[in-house]
């Protein structure tokens, strides 16, 4: 979109409005429009903006930046920002319209839909960008991450590559100690909770104490359920889980193309009845539920020599620290002895693809300079440096698509030469990384879940992250979650606690129903079905 249909566009809202943006229009581009800012070579000059993690170096550091300056023939303005400035900056910055030349990790498709003209529609521009085009043609899923029902593209996504692809939950359990027990992986719950009655009783740490936590679970969050919840064994029932984001956490997941709410399942009945029963036996902590977050991380590290965690849900062996080679990740065991190993399913979010990572303002100058710098963010060796560090320094390309991360990339987590997660760019199925310690300790894990994953449709069983409501359907959606989550939160902390379900489950189901859980579903089934029309 150029400068003059924002005007246009937005001369609707008034005419103050458009006499004020006329005049900082006039302002800023002198008496052609399409005349952007030069260096004093005469090379265009873009700005960049990037929101960055506290952990990460600046940009000016990283070299890789020489190169898409080199790429795009212009002058790259770098400004960093950091999150919580960013929190306080980024409404105030959509509201003047103000905008960076191009954005990095700064907005979302949700932004874009929210203040419309402020964002310039990338998808007529496309063939300016062939990375883009080619990124969009391989990985379909990750354009419809962001693309309007219009057929606009104001966001792009990213991808890490597959990797990265699997969910960021997974159930760890200590091998050492079932070894020790001659015990095996546990394939359902009858079998868990004899394992897990055995890590009670039976010493398995073998230093003379009944010091062992069986199963440490994690306290409920206030706003919903999500990483690492208890609510994970869902999937043991059948119900896919997506608790890495999205409407998931607040009961939403879909069953052969219907949507519906977990939170009044018999399936989520039956998982905190286990729970419940599991807490009053003594093989999940007393304190569970109250328990703040930093003392149930460091159960898991216990004092680096001893381990006392025998089972918990989390991201990957390097959470249990030193302790990391006692520990094997378990795929979901079957709630019921009954079930067939088919019907047991595993979380199925996804780590490959985020949907808010480069937007360019309507209102940049120099178009053509800002199509080329975001051509060369997403070619293969720029996306590949700013995953994990500058070539040579960081990196060695191998050729033929091989790169590898040299330990010096990931030596200081206090100081990454990289962008790491916030990459703009795209990494190809062809690529491989030797050293990338942290794909590999994803896929360590992850792998585990391999056959479970294939228990079930990525679009008729789940929420496609593509899926998103309109922003009206938004605000009805997150009103009626407020009372919604309030009652079930306090209810099903309560029920593990106390016991008690069976009795208040009539009444519980009743008070969500009044507080707009059906509508909610009814919402979430308008724009699953409108988004995966061309997917299924
Ligand atoms: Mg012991």
């Amino acid at each position: 979109m150029t400068a003059r249909k924002v005007v246009a566009r937005r001369a609707a809202a008034g005419i103050a409005a458009t006499s004020i943006l006329a005049l900082t229009l006039a302002g800023c581009t002198g008496s052609n429009e399409n005349e952007g800012a030069t260096d004093a070579d005469g090379r265009p000059i873009v700005k960049v903006l990037v929101v960055q993690n506290t952990n990460q170096v600046p940009m000016t550091e990283m070299a890789w930046t020489k190169q898409v300056q080199d790429d795009c023939g212009c002058t790259i303005q770098w400004e960093s920002v950091d999150d919580t400035a960013w929190g306080q900056q980024k409404n105030p910055t959509l509201a003047s319209g103000d905008l960076a030349d191009i954005s990095i990790r700064a907005f979302s498709p949700t932004d874009a839909a929210q203040y419309p003209g402020v964002f310039e529609d990338l998808a007529p521009h496309l063939a300016a960008m062939p990375n883009v085009q080619a990124f969009f043609d391989q990985k379909p899923d990750a354009r419809r991450l962001v693309e309007t029902p219009e057929g606009e593209v104001f966001v792009l996504p990213s991808s890490r590559g597959k990797a990265f692809s699997g969910s960021g939950q997974h159930m760890m359990i200590n091998k050492a100690w079932l070894d020790e027990l001659g015990l095996d992986v546990p394939t359902t719950w009858d079998e868990l909770t004899k394992v897990l009655e055995a890590f009670k009783t039976k010493d398995p740490n073998g230093n003379g104490k009944a010091d062992e936590i069986p199963f440490n679970i994690r306290a409920l969050e206030t706003g919903g359920f999500g990483w690492y919840s208890p609510m994970l064994l869902l999937n043991s029932t059948g119900i896919v889980t997506q608790f890495n984001k999205g409407p998931s956490g607040s009961g939403i997941y879909v069953h052969d193309g219907t949507v519906g709410n977990y939170l009044v399942t018999d399936e989520f009945r039956s998982v905190v009845t286990y729970l419940h029963d599991l807490m009053a036996e003594g093989l999940v902590p007393k304190d569970a539920m109250t328990k703040d977050s930093s003392a149930y991380y460091n159960d898991q590290l216990g004092d680096g020599k001893t381990a006392r965690t025998g089972l918990i849900f989390g991201w990957s062996l390097d959470d249990f620290g030193d302790l990391a080679d006692q520990y094997v990740a378990m795929p979901a065991p079957a709630a019921d002895d009954s079930m067939s190993p088919d019907d047991v399913v595993w979380d199925g979010s996804d780590n490959e693809f985020e949907n808010n990572k480069l937007a360019v303002s309507a209102n940049a100058q120099n178009k053509d300079a800002v199509w080329k710098v975001v051509d060369s963010l997403y070619s293969e060796t720029v996306s590949a440096q700013q995953l994990y560090g500058s070539i040579p320094d960081f990196v060695t390309d191998d050729g033929d698509h091989q790169y590898t991360v040299k330990p010096e990339a990931l030596a200081d987590p206090n100081k990454y030469p990289t962008l790491t997660d916030r990459l703009a760019g795209w990494i190809p199925d062809e690529v491989t990384f030797a050293g990338a310690k942290d794909s590999e300790a994803l896929r360590e894990v992850d792998d585990v879940y391999t056959d479970q994953y294939d228990n079930y449709d990525p679009v008729l069983d789940k929420m496609p992250d593509y899926v998103r409501l309109s922003a009206e359907d938004e605000t009805t959606v997150a009103n009626n979650n407020t009372a919604v989550l309030n009652f079930a939160l306090q209810k099903t902390s309560e029920w593990i606690m106390k016991g008690g379900i069976d009795e208040q489950w009539d009444d519980y189901v009743a008070q969500l129903e009044a507080a707009g859980l059906d509508q909610n579903v009814e919402i979430w089934q308008k724009a699953y079905d409108q988004y995966t029309a061309d997917a299924k």
